[in-house]
């Protein structure tokens, strides 16, 4: 039998943390493996800290956000976000389930089409189009969404040299009673330049208006804020219909609702109070349904949903380096992982789990990255159990963002794996070494060798 472990008493003081309408909730169970893979092997065998992608839980949100729009409204497609997670292995997922790509620059739009994505199924947003660009995207007949007039005179002027007919949306921006308003990107809806630039490409008659599209923000809690959008798309869409006798084919509402995080300083866990995809499902669909558009010829619905799709499928694995006390006696704790690693520390209170057992009891502790900067720190106060050095842990829903907008930092990025659905594991990012540096940097000639 394995010999107890002495844990060190303490007197602690009783901190009335309030309960939640739920009671005292406990936040941690031992998660000792995932998909049917040990937490400890894999860390064993491809190192800590280490990133795991779940093929299943990917396809299973997936599958679960489709039918939710599905069963309310009969004409859905889904675009993967490629900021949220670019990693090929993921992307390809959401291809075969039937995703086409969303991209917001030509690093994105590069990376799609080397994936085989048809250029028709790439919907290019964001306001840094260049003309070569703009002349790549028509020439595969991408669907544009034009951020800017500078972006719609520069398609007018290339329409004059290519023989093709630009398939073009706006974006528009809008007041949904989300509060600050995202009007920095596209035409505004309320003060007419929504309408200006409509207006504008219909009287150019060079391009094609194919659709709508907004993103009104990111981890959306009102669902009624999309009720607004889609209510909005749809008026102007009827609008062109009534004026040009023109009918677009798509309303896109863009990506923005939460996963089931917990944002920093919410009072109640995300997982019991974010609204879910049937909520946000049920809002646009019945403000679709509820625009006058004919039964028979109902707009396209496209969803550009990221983070929804794919945190709940990513963990970081990573072992515990030191426990301290701080000056006050708190406790600390020390892990390989840092705010370089995972950028969404500072927004979520990201759920830790032991990786192994542990002893009932726990303590409020800081939880502390490697990096030598004070602001590197994963969990300001999470209630843990007591981590030993050299133990492991769980950090969940860390799919969105973090591995893209993760940055090389004092240390060096880890590998990333997926599970597939018969629990084998792939390597899909290697990790970073020192060469993948040395490689990219070049030393004058002046200034190789010295002596100290
Ligand atoms: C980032 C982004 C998305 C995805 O947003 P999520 O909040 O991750 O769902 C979709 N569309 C556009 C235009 C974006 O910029």
């Amino acid at each position: 039998m394995e010999q107890q472990r002495y844990e060190r008493p303490l007197i602690k003081r009783v901190e009335n943390d309030m309960p939640n309408k739920f009671g005292m909730k406990p936040e941690n169970f031992p998660k000792t493996s995932i998909d049917g893979v040990k937490v400890h092997d894999l860390i064993e065998k491809y190192g800590s800290p280490l990133f795991v992608l779940s093929e299943s839980t990917i396809r299973n949100t997936y599958r679960r956000a489709l039918k939710a729009f599905k069963n309310r409204y009969p004409r859905v497609q889904f675009a993967w976000s490629y900021k949220t997670n670019y990693l090929n292995g993921v992307c390809k997922i959401y291809h075969k389930e039937g995703s086409w790509a969303e991209v917001a620059s030509r690093f994105e739009y590069e990376k799609v089409l080397r994936n085989g994505v048809p250029g028709s199924r790439i919907i290019f947003n964001g306001p840094d189009k260049t003309e070569a660009d703009l002349k790549k995207a028509i020439q595969n007949e991408s669907l544009i969404h034009i951020d800017h007039l500078d972006e719609l005179y520069t398609i007018v002027n290339l329409t004059e040299e290519l023989d093709k007919k630009p398939r073009v949306a706006i974006r528009v921006n809008m007041d949904t009673g989300i509060y600050p308003m995202w009007d920095r990107f596209g035409f505004n809806y309320e003060n007419g330049q929504a309408w200006d630039a409509l207006n504008k490409i219909m009287a150019s008659g060079k391009m094609e208006l194919v659709g709508l599209h907004c993103h009104i923000g990111t981890f959306m809690l009102s669902t009624k804020a999309y009720g607004i959008a889609a209510t909005k798309l749809s008026d102007l869409a009827l609008g062109i219909q009534k004026k040009y006798n023109h009918q677009i084919k798509y309303i896109d509402l863009g990506g923005g609702f939460p996963s089931r995080n917990t944002l920093k300083g919410s009072y109640l866990p995300g997982q019991d109070i974010n609204p879910n995809i049937d909520d946000f499902a049920e809002e646009i669909s019945s403000a679709l349904l509820r625009a006058n558009f004919p039964p028979d010829n109902l707009p396209l619905l496209i969803l550009e949903t990221g983070r929804a799709l794919i945190d709940e499928a990513g963990y970081i694995l990573g072992t515990v380096i030191s426990n301290k006390r701080s000056a006050t006696g708190k406790r600390t704790t020390i892990i390989d992982i840092g705010v370089n690693l995972l950028f969404t520390s500072y927004w979520y209170d990201h759920k830790i789990s032991p990786a192994q057992e542990f002893t009932h009891f726990s303590e409020y502790t800081t939880v502390y990255g490697p990096l030598c900067m004070n602001i590197d720190v994963i969990r300001d106060n999470a209630l843990l159990p007591l981590l030993n050095k050299g133990d492991h842990f769980v950090i969940h829903q860390v799919g969105a963002y973090n591995m893209t907008q993760w940055m090389q930092f004092i240390t060096l990025r880890p590998r990333i794996v997926l599970i597939d659905q018969e629990s084998n594991v792939h390597i899909i990012r290697q990790a970073e070494t020192l060469e993948n540096f040395s490689h990219m940097e070049d030393t004058p000639e002046h200034l190789k060798t010295f002596e100290l």
